[in-house]
């Protein structure tokens, strides 16, 4: 039989030796390397007794925990697939994904059961379990019957281990497919990039539905056998009592600017580490330098997304170049970058372009959409980011890539990815509304903030209030505009095109 390419098998060749030791730690508690195995066998009995088709979807939307790695882990030994969703999203938000991907198995936590269960079972889940915060619920009584031993199922390299849900600029979400050999082959690419060691302590505050915690975070110290301090957020007061004790940090750009903001923070808090990594969005050239001088570190900024995994990585060893601010470095070995004019042509160094990317991080597909997937590919196999980004340019090396803007016209604030499209056609629907545009204007802690500017229907008014209180009720909170500006008419250009770099310019500030 071929070699088992299943994501867990991998990661596992990375445990220590010394399966006491310990693995993960939390205020509360620690697990061993033995401890994850264990119990990441017992769900992965649980959910083979559950007898549903190898490849079903096990849709999870609970609150950050050790228990809930464990579940990720079990997922991929039963040969499932993982579909995590942000805690954030409402009712009606899960309702699509559940309605879209078909998940066989569902998990919550116990304050959500009142309606994730019928509408679970309404899509057509045969099974809901809960597991909230404090690793208990009814996934783990269940689970603590089964036998702690499990042989990992057997995967071939392009096996589905998990669907990332990204949403789309139609406002209508996408599944993007990752195989087993997606996720392991940038996992391994990572740990020698980034020089990780079994001796590292990463300190783990990231959310566990994106690729960044997820993926990224995770799978590097399991990969390395490396010691994880898992907190359910970014807290500034445990971060900084923690950080003295680690080696190793990921953050959204936002963990950085609120370190920053606290005065304690300073090189004695760094005195172990080695690395800062920024990711998923933009960290601003101003945050980099300010954190390099008041920490003695410079932050390694990385790009990738949930297609693709990391691109490009600014590099850890200095023999392979420096770390620039306002870049995000060359591709990643064994991956390929290039940017490129509107008929996919290649263009010279200095000139911004569409980004593309080839290589085995590059997912499969989106979930039940080939002609979407057919659009963002070029016949040739490069996948289109939907970034522009320029490679080299004054001071910069030819190989380096950096990102310029978004041709999908992405927000992203505090790290999370919010689409302008979804929120406008809300806002659209409501009364009084003729139309609306959603864009992203700078804000100091979140990167990005919402602002919807709406414009009422002839003869109409519209309240403000209203409209931000309806989008409360239908919305996760990080993508309810912070403000709503009522003007009489939307700016366009020759081609009727609304002009949002206008809007950007005439809301910048927030009041
Ligand atoms: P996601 O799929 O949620 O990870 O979002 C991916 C998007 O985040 C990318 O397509 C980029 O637009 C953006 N992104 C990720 N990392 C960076 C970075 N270092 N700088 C600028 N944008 C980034």
């Amino acid at each position: 039989m071929e070699r088992n390419a299943n994501l867990y098998t991998v990661l596992q060749s990375g445990f220590p030796a010394d399966r006491q030791a310990v693995a993960i730690e939390t205020p509360a508690c620690a697990y061993s390397w033995q401890d994850i195995d264990a119990i990441s066998s017992r769900i992965a009995n649980l959910l083979r007794s559950l007898a549903v088709p190898a490849g079903s979807r096990v849709a999870v939307q609970v609150d950050k925990s050790p228990e809930a790695l464990m579940l990720y882990l079990a997922t991929l030994r039963a040969g499932l697939v993982y579909l995590p969703l942000n805690t954030a999203y409402h009712e009606a938000e899960v309702a699509y994904f559940l309605e879209d991907a078909e998940p066989a198995v569902v998990i919550c936590p116990d304050n959500a059961i009142g309606w994730c269960e019928p509408l679970a079972r309404s899509k057509g889940a045969a099974h809901v379990l809960t597991l909230n915060a404090d690793g208990q619920g009814s996934l783990m009584r269940a689970a603590a019957g089964q036998d702690p031993d499990f042989v990992t199922a057997h995967n071939a390299p392009d096996d589905l281990a998990a669907i990332l849900y990204t949403s789309g600029t139609t406002g209508r979400s996408k599944g993007a497919m990752l195989t087993h050999a997606n996720l392991s082959s940038n996992a391994l690419t990572l740990k020698s990039y980034w020089g990780w060691r079994s001796d590292d302590v990463l300190l783990h505050m990231l959310p566990i539905f994106h690729v960044h915690g997820l993926f990224v975070a995770s799978h590097g110290a399991l990969l390395a056998g490396a010691r994880m301090i898992w907190l359910p957020k970014l807290d500034v007061d445990q971060a900084l009592h923690y950080l003295p004790r680690c080696t190793l940090m990921m953050g959204v750009p936002t963990y950085y600017v609120r370190l920053l903001a606290d005065a304690r923070f300073d090189r004695e808090t760094c005195r172990h580490m080695r690395l800062f990594i920024s990711g998923s969005a933009p960290l601003l050239v101003d945050t980099f330098r300010e954190f390099q001088a008041r920490s003695g570190m410079t932050i390694l900024e990385r790009y990738g997304m949930s297609e693709t995994g990391m691109i490009t990585s600014n590099p850890y060893d200095s023999a392979r170049g420096e770390r620039l601010p306002g870049t995000v470095g060359p591709a990643l070995p064994g991956i390929t970058v290039r940017v490129v004019d509107d008929v996919d042509q290649p263009l010279a160094a200095g000139e911004p372009g569409h980004v593309q990317v080839r290589g085995p991080n590059v997912f499969a597909g989106y979930w039940r959409m080939p002609e979407k997937t057919r659009q963002e590919f070029t016949l040739d196999g490069w996948f289109r980011t939907g970034d522009i980004g320029v490679l080299g340019g004054a001071d910069v090396p030819g190989d380096y890539l950096s990102i310029v803007g978004r041709s999908k016209d992405l927000i992203i604030t505090g790290g999370y990815n919010v689409y302008p499209k979804e929120i406008e056609m809300v806002i659209d629907a409501m009364p009084g509304v003729q139309e609306s545009a959603v864009i992203g204007v700078p804000h100091p802690d979140f990167g990005e903030a919402v602002v919807a500017v709406l414009v009422p229907r002839a003869g109409e008014t519209v309240d403000a209030g209203a409209v931000l209180a309806g989008l409360k009720v239908g919305l996760a909170n990080f993508k309810v505009p912070k403000k709503i500006h009522v003007i009489d008419a939307l700016p366009r250009n020759a081609m009727g095109k609304v002009q949002k770099n206008v809007l950007r310019q005439r809301y910048a500030s927030l009041p």
